[in-house]
């Protein structure tokens, strides 16, 4: 049997692999090879006939992870690795409890329910018990109910009065129907799938007993991140063997919103008494300056361990980390486009970028500069700008503004927000349609009249709206007029009251999309530019720029990291100060290390002095993290000076400028800069040639903007990478 997998470690690694039974906590830094640490242990376990495949439990934190990781431990083995039980928390309990559903009051087909589902399940029973839905949004009570959940509370084990006056002090009893009602329905949402097992376990010693033959080994990655009922699910399955391996690093610890405890990583001794741990000191991850500029800006936390962090990698010299300080987000977009170009150019894959950002709004910018460079991008654990579901029902919304004959956008928004349209007054309107050979929304005008008071008022409304809309257009502009869409139909008003951790994000999302509708002239043009924007596909299987959130990037690394958006507001990311104050500032700072720390050979930091909101520009204050990186390993480019404002500078948006002082870097005072000159390589007067619209003329040039007109298609305004010279 060869063992060069063990050579591949250095000591202190190979130490925490050798290590096989007993309790061992491996708490180290970035990129210092817990993963791979982890990885090679199930291998050695394995290779050693320790233990076969399935008797070994690997919990990851994201199904790419486990993928990742099934690869890994193939590659050691030499063989394909079959019947693991490695994956996250959730898919292990889903297939643990599909085992014993039986025994939670259910049947092994059982459903897992969306939070939509979720969400609808809930109401049902705050109508059954008589709570006002409007003083208490059922997305309270269901946080309410997740937070139980994450700390392994079924309604019996609830403390009472741990919800104060939630739901006018009825929320356990609503949490007691709800848990009925999902077993009626023979389904669990996703936190019943963590919960139900724990309670399995510790109820029925005959289950657990089971396991304990079974799992002679446990291994966990990104342990930082675990909350308590992961916790307590972990501590019954290794209470007997106690072969369970943790890996983690308090530095990254990223997820308290969601109820993950940093603390779980200071009882491991006390809970596994005897317990060895294992620090791993050098990161082979990153070149030195990455590695300095990440541990020089953690350590401005107080809350940590504390941990010694130092290269292992032999051509450890590199690129100091780059600040960029750029204009405004188009400038920002395009250095970040010229950035990757030119790594592409001295041969780094696209496969090897990332451009992690702190909240999803922010992809849309880097999105469409990528498609008009033509290279590929994929959005990771998340979907590209336009193909999320609020902006699609908003490009519905505008799209019948523009268009009323537009039925696919119709039938998208006519019920959302709700207006109590079922699928009879929805099957009349299809058919008056058909049979009359009118558009859907003139069918469904004609029909109004029949139906029940409801959605008879609700509809009356909408089309009242539309008159207004269309004519707004022409007085008050495009911009004004989809944000007045958005308010008037109630859109906003049903994001505002959702209160489900994706909400504010949607709404972020849609103050972006108005944002992107002031960069074109009219309507028309940006709903011309967006279904060119959508049909840009991508070929299968082409290397990419991957996107992401800062969230999604843990346990990852890209030989080149850009870290757009570094402002006060966007990152640090506003609402994480206002809700959880210092406490969120650190986390907020451990994402700034996690983000860093992704970098194998390049990190690109930019932010933008000035941000359009609503069509007005205010000056964005630098995040405070610009100030806490090292001197010595960071290199600044671009003296940029802050717009002066038409208004007061206020945002409206998510940037509040009263957190700090604005300041302006390497500006001596408030002076107006000029735009950066155009960079269309086309000019006026030319001839050109479109795909969609045929022949024009160009007639005016803004940046990479073209004003054309068209011979058949008249006036319109595209992007230039859309045309070539005719
Ligand atoms: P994170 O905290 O970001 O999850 P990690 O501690 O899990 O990081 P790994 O992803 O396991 O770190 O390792 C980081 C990189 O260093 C990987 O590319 C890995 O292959 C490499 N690496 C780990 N150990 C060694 C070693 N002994 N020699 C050479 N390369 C190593
Ligand atoms: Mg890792």
């Amino acid at each position: 049997m060869s063992d060069d997998y063990l050579a591949r470690l250095n000591p202190e690694q190979r130490a925490a692999v050798e290590a096989v039974d007993g309790p061992l906590l491996v708490l180290a830094g970035a990129g210092t090879g817990k993963t791979r640490v982890l990885t090679t242990r199930f291998a050695h376990i394995l290779k050693t006939g320790r233990a076969q495949p399935w008797q070994v439990l690997a919990v990851t934190f994201t199904n790419k992870a486990a993928r990742e990781m099934r690869e890994r431990v193939s590659a050691i083995i030499g063989a394909p690795a079959d019947g693991l039980w490695l994956g996250t928390f959730h898919a292990l309990c889903a297939k643990m409890l599909r085992r014993h559903a039986e025994a939670a009051g259910l049947t092994s087909s059982f459903t897992i329910l969306d939070t939509d589902d979720q969400t609808r399940l809930l109401k049902q029973v705050m109508e059954a018990e008589r709570i006002d839905p409007k003083r208490w949004p059922p997305q309270a009570v269901m946080g309410q109910i997740q937070r139980w959940k994450d700390r392994g509370l079924t309604p019996a084990r609830v403390p009472p009065g741990d919800a104060g006056d939630l739901a006018g002090g009825r929320a356990l009893a609503l949490y007691q129907g709800y848990q009925q009602r999902l077993l009626d329905i023979n389904a669990a949402d996703f936190g019943d799938l963590l919960l139900h097992v724990t309670e399995l376990l510790r109820a029925r010693p005959e289950i657990l007993e089971q396991y304990h033959r079974q799992f002679r080994y446990i291994l966990v990655d990104e342990y930082q991140d675990t909350n308590q009922v992961q916790y307590q699910w972990l501590r019954l399955l290794a209470q007997a063997r106690k072969n369970i391996c943790c890996v983690g690093d308090d530095d990254q610890s990223i997820y308290s919103w969601r109820g993950a405890e940093v603390e779980n990583i200071l009882r491991f001794e006390a809970d596994f008494p005897g317990a060895k741990i294992v620090k791993l000191e050098s990161n082979y991850r990153s070149t030195a300056p990455i590695l300095a500029t990440a541990s020089h800006l953690i350590a401005h936390n107080e809350g940590r361990l504390g941990k010694t962090l130092r290269t292992g990698r032999n051509d450890a010299t590199g690129d100091r980390v780059k600040v960029f300080s750029l204009w405004d987000s188009v400038e920002e977009a395009r250095t970040v486009g010229e950035q990757i170009e030119q790594a592409q150019r001295e041969g780094i894959s696209l496969n090897e970028m990332a451009v992690l950002v702190r909240a999803g709004f922010q992809t849309r910018a880097f999105e469409e500069r990528l498609i008009v460079l033509g290279v590929p991008y994929r959005v990771v654990g998340g979907l590209r700008f336009y193909e999320r579901a609020e902006i699609r029902d908003a490009m519905a919304y505008l799209r019948l503004v523009h268009q009323p004959a537009d039925d696919l956008a119709f039938e998208r928004i006519v019920n959302t927000p709700r207006r109590g349209i079922g699928e009879g007054a929805l099957a009349s309107m299809h058919m008056a349609a058909r049979e009359q050979r009118i558009p859907l929304m003139a069918a469904a005008m004609g029909i109004t009249p029949t139906l029940k008071p409801k959605p008879r008022a609700a509809l009356t409304e909408l089309f009242h709206g539309y008159d207004r809309w269309r004519a707004m257009i022409d007085t008050h502009g495009h911009v004004r007029t989809a944000e007045t869409v958005l308010e008037e139909c109630g859109y906003i008003d049903m994001l505002k009251a959702d209160k489900s951790p994706e909400a504010p994000g949607r709404l972020d999302n849609l103050k972006e999309l108005t944002r992107a509708m002031g960069e074109f002239e009219s309507l028309a043009g940006f709903l011309d530019h967006t279904a060119l924007v959508m049909e840009n596909n991508e070929e299968a299987g082409a290397e990419r720029v991957s996107l992401m959130t800062l969230h999604g990037s843990k346990g990852l690394e890209f030989d080149v990291v850009f870290l757009p958006g570094w402002e006060e507001g966007v990152f640090p990311n506003q609402r994480s100060l206002d809700e959880t104050g210092g406490k969120g500032l650190e986390e907020e700072r451990r994402l700034a290390y996690v983000g860093i720390t992704r970098g194998r050979k390049r990190v690109i930091i930019s932010h933008a002095a000035n941000r359009q909101i609503y069509g007005n520009w205010s000056a964005a204050v630098p995040s405070r993290f610009l100030d806490e990186l090292p001197e010595a390993h960071v290199e600044r480019e671009g003296a940029t000076r802050a717009r002066v404002t038409d208004g007061p500078s206020v945002f409206t948006g998510y940037n509040p400028l009263a957190a700090r002082r604005p300041r302006v870097i390497d500006a001596p005072g408030w002076e107006v800069a000029t735009r950066p000159a155009p960079t269309s390589k086309m000019s006026k007067g030319q001839r050109v040639f479109h795909q969609k619209f045929g022949y024009g003329i160009i007639t005016g040039v803004d940046d990479n903007r073209l004003d054309i007109d068209f011979e058949k298609a008249g006036q319109k305004r595209v992007m230039d990478s859309f045309v070539e010279l005719a």
